[in-house]
């Protein structure tokens, strides 16, 4: 039997300009990038055209499905016209936002839903300050916690999120402009499931269906997991602003709570922020940082985050080769693994499961999910399996989505007309790849008929028969 020896925890990337430069994106996706994020609230209209132009080319060149993550700016209030480098704010002292020629927002009507005593934060809590008093356009602040007001930082309340909708106007314009790119949408703030359901109805009026990736980001989010765990596609603990609502002493709980929540009903997880934030100044990660990592991993992470490490950093190609070493010695470690106990819930997920089971007591090479939709695979990659599983469909947009799911290898197999076709070309294409060679068993495991999302019925265990083409040829 096989027991895959590579990683299977997938790694997301943030971009930036410390990715900019020739030759360094390519680098980073071969260091093990296996999805791109693209933070909207830091790149413009043109940056995300250009980012995309070099992602597809390097796609077609390295010949890997490569997933695209935008990461939307959402319900998030600016500074505006804050001088360069920004005001030093002493705690006690008090000063005024909305004044003219000082420091403003970019949403005035702010005020509406201000009032005397709320606290705001300011950056990633760099400093906060008190409402003080409220006329409209001016508010008056009294700082609490002093800092530096840096150009362009963020402004929220202390509790919650500002009454904006999930997409703001940027967001809509930058989806528009990513179309069917956008393989992932990372919703920031997410509120509840209801702000799911309202952009998921926008993307459908302009045709498009990324992946949704609720953050968890506020304590309202945690306290509506489950219902936003119904909704989502996946979901993220974004350690960053969860650390600023909450406290950073409260994330570990709260890490493993929407790990084990999300793990439990089959929806994967990212676990993302300060992962190995040393390394945005030190080409080696602290020793707490690789076991914060492995830990995540073992938590039943989906998928770890590179945020400042790869888009402002100063190794960002060493920070993703040492995540992607990391997770790989985690994935190997799987006796550290925290096992949920899984209860099958439908037909699809008790032959996913029953594939798994099968394939890890009787021992195959490799378990092979044809898939339509991705939803195969994904079941079979919640089981976490121990040998290699690939992920095989004809549609490049359902392949670069399985570069998220954990332990799942995309690979392209040739359009099928009948469940048996289907079965060869799955066959053929993972021998093509090098997955699976002649007399190797296998577990086959799909939707018959095959074109029916979320239909998987049909599991079967075989061996590879000859004559089979030589991997590598076309
Ligand atoms: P961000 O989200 O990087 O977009 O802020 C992640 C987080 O808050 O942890
Ligand atoms: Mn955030």
């Amino acid at each position: 039997m096989k027991v895959a020896t590579t990683r299977r925890t997938k790694i997301v990337v943030t971009l930036g300009p410390a990715l900019q430069e020739a030759g360094r994106l390519r680098e980073a996706l071969e260091a093990g990038a296996d999805v791109v994020r693209i933070n909207l609230s830091h790149t413009t209209l043109d940056e995300l055209g250009a980012w995309l132009q070099r992602v597809d080319g390097l796609e077609a060149e390295l010949q890997r499905p490569v997933g695209v993550m935008l990461d939307t700016k959402g319900p998030e209030v600016r500074l505006t016209g804050v001088p360069s480098p920004g005001i030093a704010l002493k705690a006690g002292a008090s000063f005024a936002v909305g004044e003219p020629g000082g420091p403003a927002v970019d949403w005035p009507e702010w005020t509406q839903w201000l009032s005397v005593g709320m606290a705001l934060e300011f950056g990633d809590g760099e400093a906060v300050a008190e409402v003080v008093s409220v006329d409209p356009p001016t508010v008056r602040l009294q700082v609490i916690q002093g800092g530096q007001l840096a150009p362009g930082k963020k402004v929220s309340p202390r509790a919650g999120t500002w009454p904006l909708p999930p997409l703001s106007p940027f967001d809509r314009a930058a989806l528009e402009a990513a179309g069917a790119r956008a393989d992932f949408l990372a919703v920031s703030f997410v509120r509840g499931p209801e702000d799911l359901r309202q952009v998921r109805q926008w993307l459908a009026t302009r045709g498009l269906s990324p992946q949704l990736v609720a953050k968890m980001e506020t304590r309202r989010a945690v306290e509506r997991l489950d219902a936003i765990l119904d909704e989502a596609d996946a979901v993220m603990v974004a350690r960053g602003d969860l650390g600023v609502e909450c406290s950073p002493v409260e994330v570990p709980e709260l890490q493993k709570q929407i790990i084990f929540a999300a793990s439990e009903r089959g929806v994967p997880v990212v676990t993302a922020t300060q992962m190995l934030e040393s390394m945005v100044e030190h080409p080696v990660p602290t020793r707490a940082e690789a076991t914060d990592v492995a830990n995540a991993i073992w938590d039943g992470s989906d998928a770890v985050m590179l945020s400042e490490e790869t888009a402002v950093g100063r190794y960002p190609v060493e920070a993703i080769r040492t995540l992607a070493e990391l997770a790989a010695r985690a994935d190997q470690a799987a006796q550290y693994r925290h096992r949920i106990p899984l209860k099958p819930q439908s037909v699809a997920e008790a032959v996913a499961w029953a594939a798994c089971a099968i394939a890890d007591t009787l021992g195959v090479d490799a378990i092979l999910t044809p898939t339509e939709s991705g939803a195969t695979a994904r079941s079979v990659s919640r089981y976490r399996p121990a040998p290699p599983v690939a992920g095989l469909s004809p549609h490049r947009h359902v392949l670069r989505r399985l570069t998220l799911w954990w332990g799942i290898t995309p690979i392209p197999m040739e359009p099928a007309q009948s469940s048996d076709d289907m079965m060869n070309a799955a066959v053929t294409a993972a021998v093509r790849r090098g997955m699976v060679a002649e007399g190797d068993r296998y577990i086959l495991t799909a939707g018959v008929p095959f074109g029916t999302p979320g239909s998987t019925n049909l599991l079967r265990i075989e061996s590879v028969s000859a004559p089979m083409p030589t991997p590598g040829a076309p």
